[in-house]
């Protein structure tokens, strides 16, 4: 069997795995984990505490720093209320098309890094290859975030990472953030013939909407000089307003649903401490002085960092010989690659399909890419054994 029906035998085996982020992924893992122990890989499982989800981290090479860490999430997204002409959960063809729920997003790539792994472990590696397979990147890099400080504090320290999101093979040197919040406001409830005598809650969630769309506009001066995000600067937006019940009464809750996109990491610690200074000096005093117990709090329902474009990016310069690919652009999409980068890595994403797929019904990954990444692959065995 060639090195491509080697991985597309193992893709099937993986989009068999209904891995959508709710449900468990452990069989999943637990599979992966004996195809790569087979290939001489030292595997860790890392189980959350549910024991329903793993993340999974495997080595092959020496036990030393600097290796190169090939990153994929193993959940897909969910399947109901799409129209799919195959069982999406059964890895179909269609012409030179693969179809199935995950295909390019993202078992494609790591089914072709499952298959490399023996490929790998014939050559003797001077600089260590690393597999490192998360849980819940789809609702948030839930999974990503508990992996990445846990191999902090066990001394992993490779220094490449590529996460094989699909980018049609093109090399991803940055994209925007995601942090998504809903800030609550609670006031006291009162007649509306009497204002100050309640606390009007979604009278203060407009004032706090309207600091957050000024502050929104001191952001546009912050963008980075060479920004090539679209639009340059951190954005936010307010998705979402709602409180109150009628004209004559003083609404006591409110709520406000608003998200930032940082275009770098500096831009979000901005606001935070923008807004906190707001509440304490401005806002929690003059509610408090009617009602004591009026507060505010925000909830932080995902905070996902960016991928930084960088002057020097050795996960660029490494993907770019392997693939003669020689420019990198940033895109609108987040992946867990800023979670690496925060590390101290670099890191690019690059992997087979096309995002215009993913998430979409009769998802299909063609077998040109998965060819072209598998080549790629097989370039970074060289690479790390020579
Ligand atoms: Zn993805």
């Amino acid at each position: 069997m060639n090195l491509l029906t080697q991985t597309e035998a193992i893709l099937a085996d993986l989009i068999a795995f209904p891995t959508v982020s709710i449900d468990p992924n452990v069989e999943m893992m637990a599979h992966m984990a004996t195809l790569l122990e087979d290939a001489g890989a030292r595997v860790d499982l890392f189980h959350d505490a549910t024991g329903k989800k793993a993340n999974l981290f495997a080595t092959l090479g020496p036990d030393i720093e600097g290796g190169v860490v090939l990153s994929g999430h193993s959940d897909v997204v969910p399947v109901t209320d799409q129209d799919w002409s195959t069982d999406p959960f059964e890895l179909s063809e269609r012409g030179d098309f693969l179809m199935g729920r995950g295909t390019c997003d993202m078992k494609g790539f790591i089914a072709a890094t499952i298959a490399m792994a023996k490929p790998f472990s014939a050559h003797t590696l001077r600089r260590p290859i690393h597999f490192c397979f998360t849980h819940d990147e789809e609702t948030g890099c839930v999974g990503a975030k508990s992996l990445v400080p846990e191999l902090q504090k066990r001394g992993f320290k490779p220094s490449i990472a590529i996460i094989g999101e699909p980018t049609e093979m093109r090399i991803i040197e940055g994209h925007k953030g995601c942090c998504e919040y809903t800030t609550r406001f609670t006031g006291l409830e009162g007649h509306g013939s009497n204002p100050d005598r309640g606390v009007n809650a979604v009278a203060y969630a407009v004032k706090y909407a309207t600091r957050l769309m000024e502050l929104a506009e001191e952001l546009k001066g912050r963008a980075p000089r060479d920004s090539r995000f679209d639009p340059p600067w951190t954005t936010m937006n307010i998705g979402k307003l709602q409180g109150g019940h009628a004209h004559n009464v003083i609404p006591g809750k409110a709520e406000l649903e608003w998200e930032m996109r940082p275009v770098q990491y500096g831009d979000s610690e901005f606001m935070k401490e923008m807004l906190e200074a707001y509440i304490e000096t401005d806002l929690l005093p003059a509610m408090r002085a009617v009602s004591p117990r009026a507060d505010i709090s925000t909830q932080v329902i995902g905070e996902v960092v960016g991928l930084e474009p960088m002057e020097v990016n050795m996960a660029r310069t490494l993907i770019a010989a392997l693939t003669g690919c020689e420019t990198a652009d940033v895109v609108p999409f987040n992946t867990e690659a800023g979670l690496f980068q925060q590390l101290g890595m670099s890191a690019v994403v690059c992997g087979p399909g096309s995002i215009a797929q993913a998430h979409k019904p009769d998802e299909y990954l063609s077998r040109a890419q998965l060819q072209d990444c598998l080549t790629m692959l097989e370039g970074l065995g060289q690479s790390c054994a020579a």
